[in-house]
């Protein structure tokens, strides 16, 4: 018989519950018991949900993060909170975001924890902190109570734990310790870890080491085979799962390690699984990844049946079936949406559909595809309509993609040159000032907004209301004196959304909300088919933009790999096709920004270093077409177009060629927070065009001072030329309210002002 399970499940929720309780909680609206009722409901809730499974997981849960309850299971929590007042709860969400509910009044905040990206999702995780005295000590009790609890719902429970290998590898070394020599101390709290989920009545634990995709030196090589080595003597079945990509140099280790079982990621590392079969020992359990657990298409199982039945010929019993990875980066029940197209419902499952695929294809292959008949039809008949769809497939979009060029990727003329038209049409100050783009968003303007998505609020007053920002974002900034105006951005909620629901083949859900951290939860869009412009999008906004001011307003746009990173995508074609397919449609709101008359074109990439792949060797590939994709979009202009581009991420470092090829007019970037840190790389590397380091940090209440901005842009004139740079903020302005924005630009522009005084060219550069 093929065994079913699944290695974790969403945990906010099907109408985010889980938020709203945390959201209350924090602000003292919701009693800890209350909090802890709720996350008790929707555990229990998501075993119901799973009772068809063989093996529910357990331990998946986490109030804000998976990491940071391995870091509190393990004793491993950062000095700065454990002496604190309170209860276990208040440290924890001391290290998760710097305050707990106890610090509301008498505040004794001190510094979260730092949060990075989960492998290449969009989740982020607490870095855990370990320096050459961290010792690590079990406290298991959260654990063994959620054990019991599910063994209530259904009997066969498997706890999910992270790997100690991976947690050691995901920490960071405060004192530049090697992390590795923690190993062995580790090593004896999983062991009695171990030992306690066995006295739970555990058979079978899952243990995640998902490093196993990744490059590993020789060293983290040999902390995995020390560890399983050491942790074979436990009185449980270990389940070794790895995730988001092949195993490639590691797959022989991965198969040898003395474990019970493997789980493999056999969407990314389909190719591997014929492999995996030759290596495995033959005692092993072999898990299978079908069913993509990072996307929200429907499995073709047919298909899949046709590859698996073979497979499940040959190891019988020994052949588990789940999916890819958690169900953490998807959303959690396709039912709750009403409002989608039939024919594109008809093509998504959701978590709760994505475990119903894995008991289908279990039953097909334990009682033979008779047995789902009806099912495997009904999916067929889904699958074939979304190949045949003519609202997939545009003949006029994959026509234009192929006739791409690389000249229409070139500029007209190279920087310099272009440089000096432009200066001579902007007439720019030296230290030009601008901002990033979105400026307050109000409570008014998200008001209007609301009721004009309600219907409460018909179409011309909204227009009305918006150009009524608009105005008053332009007077805000020529009072201020800024040099490049923005529109403000009021119209968007979101970079992504805004720009897909005026693309062709964007869908939009109404919950399909993904965990991005903590309470945070992002509603990707989903990319179903062909894209393609339709009609210009945002050139009425700026151009009324324009209309009020002499100064050049800057265009606002979202680049095609942000917003392809930032959606659910096709799977019937590569990433690098749909991101050309965006960059086209991009490229037609430039040209139709440049045709209204808008002299200054904004493109901004948040997401570009996001997109990049796990394993280094595979950066090249995805940069060439990136990059590709932005020039495609950003280059069709007259030389005497200002392209500018945006990224809000501070390591840039070791992609500063591919970004130097983007051949972008200005980029501005991410800088204050590591006081201008970011720069070194300039040392090494000449860029070539204009940069506008950011000088104020966006994400803080914190004014800047006119001195420290002045500081600031010294240093990055001692990398960058002086004509080549500009002053502007770290990100979009949205978050911030208009009190700290006015003084901080004010500061801003007089740092400007006092360095093209001050600082004549020749001595900056
Ligand atoms: N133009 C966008 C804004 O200002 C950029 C946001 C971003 O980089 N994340 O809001
Ligand atoms: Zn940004």
């Amino acid at each position: 018989m093929v065994t079913t399970h699944n290695l974790g499940f969403p945990r906010i929720g099907r109408n985010r519950e889980l938020k709203f309780a945390l959201e209350k909680y924090w602000k003292g609206e919701l009693s800890e018991q209350d909090l802890l009722d709720t996350a008790g409901a929707l555990r229990a809730q998501h075993w119901q949900d799973q009772t068809h499974l063989d093996w529910i997981p357990v331990g998946d849960f986490s109030l804000y993060d998976h990491v940071l309850d391995a870091s509190f299971m393990l004793g491993n929590i950062p000095e700065r909170v454990s002496a604190l007042s309170g209860s276990e709860l208040d440290n924890y969400f001391r290290v998760a975001r710097g305050r707990s509910v106890a610090d509301n009044s008498a505040c004794s905040c001190v510094h979260a924890g730092e949060m990075t990206k989960w492998f290449d999702t969009n989740y982020h995780y607490i870095v855990p902190e370990f320096d050459k005295n961290t010792q690590f000590s079990l406290n298991a009790s959260r654990l063994r109570e959620q054990i019991q609890q599910a063994q209530r719902v259904q009997p066969q429970v498997k706890p999910v734990i992270l790997g100690p290998v991976s947690y050691l590898w995901l920490g960071k070394s405060k004192d530049g310790s090697d992390k590795l020599e923690l190993l062995d101390d580790l090593l004896s709290v999983y062991a009695q870890l171990l030992h306690e989920l066995k006295n739970a009545g555990i058979e079978w634990v899952q243990i995640d080491e998902p490093i196993l995709v990744m490059e590993l030196t020789e060293a983290w090589k040999h902390a995995l085979r020390k560890a399983y080595y050491q942790l074979q003597a436990a009185p449980v079945n270990l389940l070794l799962a790895t995730y988001f990509g092949q195993l490639q140099d590691n797959l022989q280790l991965a198969c040898e390690l003395p474990v019970n079982g493997l789980h493999l990621d056999s969407i990314a590392a389909k190719n591997e699984v014929a492999t995996i079969i030759d290596w495995l020992p033959s005692h092993k359990i072999l898990s299978l990844g079908v069913i993509n657990g990072r996307n929200i298409w429907k499995t073709d199982l047919t298909a899949t049946l046709d590859w698996l039945e073979p497979i499940h010929a040959r190891l019988k019993d020994r052949l588990w079936l789940a999916p890819s990875c958690s169900l953490l980066h998807v959303p959690v029940d396709l039912n709750n949406e009403q409002k989608l197209a039939a024919d594109v419902h008809a093509w998504l499952a959701f978590a709760i559909q994505k475990l119903q695929e894995v008991t289908v294809l279990a039953k097909a292959l334990n009682q033979g595809r008779d047995s789902v008949s009806e099912i495997l039809q009904e999916n067929n008949a889904a699958i074939t309509s979304r190949k045949q769809s003519k609202r997939v497939h545009q003949v006029t979009v994959t026509a234009r993609v192929r006739e791409i060029t690389d000249a229409m990727g070139t500029r007209q003329s190279p920087y310099h040159q272009r440089a000096r038209v432009q200066r001579k049409k902007f007439q720019l100050p030296l230290f030009p000032t601008t901002t990033i783009g979105s400026f307050p968003q109000t409570q008014n303007i998200r008001q209007v907004r609301r009721d004009f998505r309600e219907g409460q609020l018909a179409e011309p007053e909204y227009h009305q209301a918006m150009q009524k920002e608009i105005a008053l974002c332009v007077r805000e900034q020529e009072a201020l004196g800024l040099d490049v105006l923005v529109h403000g951005e009021p119209e968007r909620n979101d970079m992504v959304e805004y720009f897909g629901e005026q693309l062709a083949g964007y869908a939009f859900t109404d919950y399909g909300w993904v965990q991005s951290y903590g309470s945070r939860c992002v509603k990707p869009p989903i990319i179903y088919g062909d894209v393609a412009h339709i009609q210009p999008i945002t050139t009425e906004w700026i151009r009324y933009a324009q209309s009020l001011t002499n100064k050049p307003m800057k265009g606002m746009l979202t680049g095609p790999v942000t917003m392809l990173n930032w959606s659910f995508v096709r799977d019937d074609q590569s990433r690098a096709d749909t991101c050309m397919q965006l960059a086209l449609a991009i490229r037609d709101e430039v040209l139709a920004l440049e045709q209204a008359g808008i002299a200054i074109i904004q493109i901004d990439e948040a997401a570009l270093r996001e997109g990049l792949p796990l394993r280094k060797s595979q950066w090249n590939t995805y940069l060439d077409w990136a990059i590709r994709a932005f020039r495609i979009t950003a280059n069709g202009v007259r030389d005497d177009t200002q392209i500018h581009t945006h990224m809000c991420y501070s390591e840039f470092n070791d992609i500063m060629t591919a970004i130097a090829k983007m051949d972008a007019d200005v980029i501005t970037i991410e800088t204050s927070r590591s006081n201008m840190e970011l720069l070194d790389a300039f040392d090494q590397f000449q860029y070539p065009n204009e940069i506008g380091p950011g000088v104020y940090d966006i994400h803080s209440p914190n004014i800047p001072s006119v001195d420290s901005i002045i500081e600031l842009m010294k240093k990055a004139a001692q990398r960058i030329p002086a004509e080549r740079l500009w002053v502007n903020p770290d990100c979009g302005l949205k978050t911030r309210n208009w009190e700290e924005v006015r003084p901080a630009l004010r500061n801003m522009i007089a740092a400007s002002r006092y360095l093209s005084s001050h600082l004549s060219t020749t001595q900056v550069s």
